[in-house]
């Protein structure tokens, strides 16, 4: 099957569906069976898709868990109430005390904050690592190495990671290999071909598309996937069946959302390149941006989010920017139908990562491209520039 055709059929077997197109809300707590034997069944057999408790899931979470499988090629797939707790548990699922990891210096900073106030605590140390160390990385590994965890590409400054030379090193030493990878959704990278153990999504973001629902994922192959599994439910990770189906819901317009949000967002980035206040744009599919040629060789496409430094400007011009920009909301998160922009000064992206420096002198702006006419909006941007020259002239 092709992409698109997996988009619209993954999870919705029969036994899922009972015959309707979407996998209806199934919400539960107590399952009550029909007699003692048949709680024995499901008491045995709770971590394959029988239903047994609301906390394993039901057929919403099933279908579900087996359609993600199906698009990123994962073994089995947690769910968590956000993408954030899919990092936290899949990280906590696989270390104990006196542990160390290697986190890549360009991870989304509440994974760094969870390294830096929570496993420290725990006993468990991190070294942060030039995204675009390759197998160099090697240099890093320690005795007590026990996870690799990779971002590709980078929060805020989209540097694209060399996804198989760190895992080909990193299990040499018997590591495991975890990937946030959000960006690429599970339609626009294959982790697990490229040697990747556990894949991370925030759901949240192009999953569920729409911007009303918090949701993570975290993918493993066989190997790694019981560990992750029972660890997960351990620490008592479980998601709502009416959030399951929102992203379920979400999902099956992936393929053309993704397509769109592509198209809108090159074109802008386009334009971009054409305007005199800007010095780099970091989007993994021009040539200018950091491990571009990685993002060819490995990503199937991209997607609405990317930055671009200016070569001017203070905090005074950026925020005029920012508050002048009217389809561009303001807002953390993106991944939703609509456009959104953060922007930030040098010293404060300086300040997200320990293993390398921040070249540029000037702000930095994320935009999340969405799917509104790109005339709208790089008119938007357009007269937003002007507001930005006329507070550096002093106007
Ligand atoms: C948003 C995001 C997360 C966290 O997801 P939440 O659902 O907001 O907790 C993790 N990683 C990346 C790359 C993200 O952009």
């Amino acid at each position: 099957m092709k992409k698109n055709t997996k988009i619209i059929n993954a999870g919705r077997q029969e036994k899922w569906t009972k015959g309707v197109v979407n996998p209806p809300v199934v919400r539960a707590s107590t399952v009550v069976f029909e007699n003692t034997k048949a709680m024995k069944h499901a008491t045995a057999n709770r971590a394959n898709n029988v239903m047994f408790y609301g906390r394993r899931g039901t057929p919403t979470t099933f279908a579900f868990q087996e359609a993600m499988c199906e698009l990123e090629g994962g073994y089995g797939c947690a769910l968590y109430p956000s993408g954030a707790a899919a990092i936290t548990n899949a990280i906590l699922s696989f270390i104990k005390a006196g542990d160390h990891i290697l986190m890549v210096d360009t991870a989304y900073e509440p994974t760094r904050d969870f390294c830096d106030n929570l496993l420290v605590n725990l006993g468990v140390s991190t070294t942060y690592y030039d995204p675009l160390i390759g197998a160099g990385i090697e240099t890093l590994i320690q005795e007590n190495t026990r996870i690799v965890f990779l971002e590709a590409p980078g929060s805020l400054t989209m540097e694209v990671q060399d996804i198989p030379a760190i895992a080909d090193v990193a299990h040499q030493h018997n590591c495991v290999v975890m990937l946030d990878n959000t960006w690429a959704s599970p339609i626009n990278l294959k982790p697990f071909e490229l040697g990747v153990d556990v894949s991370i999504q925030a759901a949240t973001k192009y999953i569920v598309g729409h911007s009303d629902v918090m949701m993570g994922t975290a993918s493993a192959n066989e190997k790694h996937w019981p560990q992750l599994r029972e660890n997960s439910y351990l620490m008592g990770q479980c998601t709502s069946p009416d959030d399951i189906y929102l992203a379920a819901r979400g999902l099956r317009t992936l393929g053309v959302r993704m397509a769109q949000h592509e198209k809108n967002a090159l074109t802008v980035a386009n334009w971009l390149l054409s305007r005199p206040e800007v010095a780099q744009v970091l989007h993994p599919a021009l040539a200018q941006s950091a491990g571009h040629e990685l993002f060819k060789r490995d990503f199937a496409g991209s997607n609405g989010l990317f930055s671009f430094v200016l070569n001017c400007g203070n905090q005074a011009a950026l925020n005029a920017f920012l508050d002048g920009v009217e389809h561009f909301k303001i807002g953390y998160s993106w991944g939703g139908f609509e456009s959104l922009i953060i922007g930030m000064m040098p010293n404060s992206v300086q300040k997200l990562r320990t293993a390398t420096t921040w070249p540029h002198q000037y702000p930095l702006i994320r935009l999340h491209v969405g799917l509104e006419d790109t005339d709208d909006l790089i008119a938007d941007l357009a007269q937003a520039f002007e507001k930005f020259n006329q507070v550096l002239a002093g106007k």
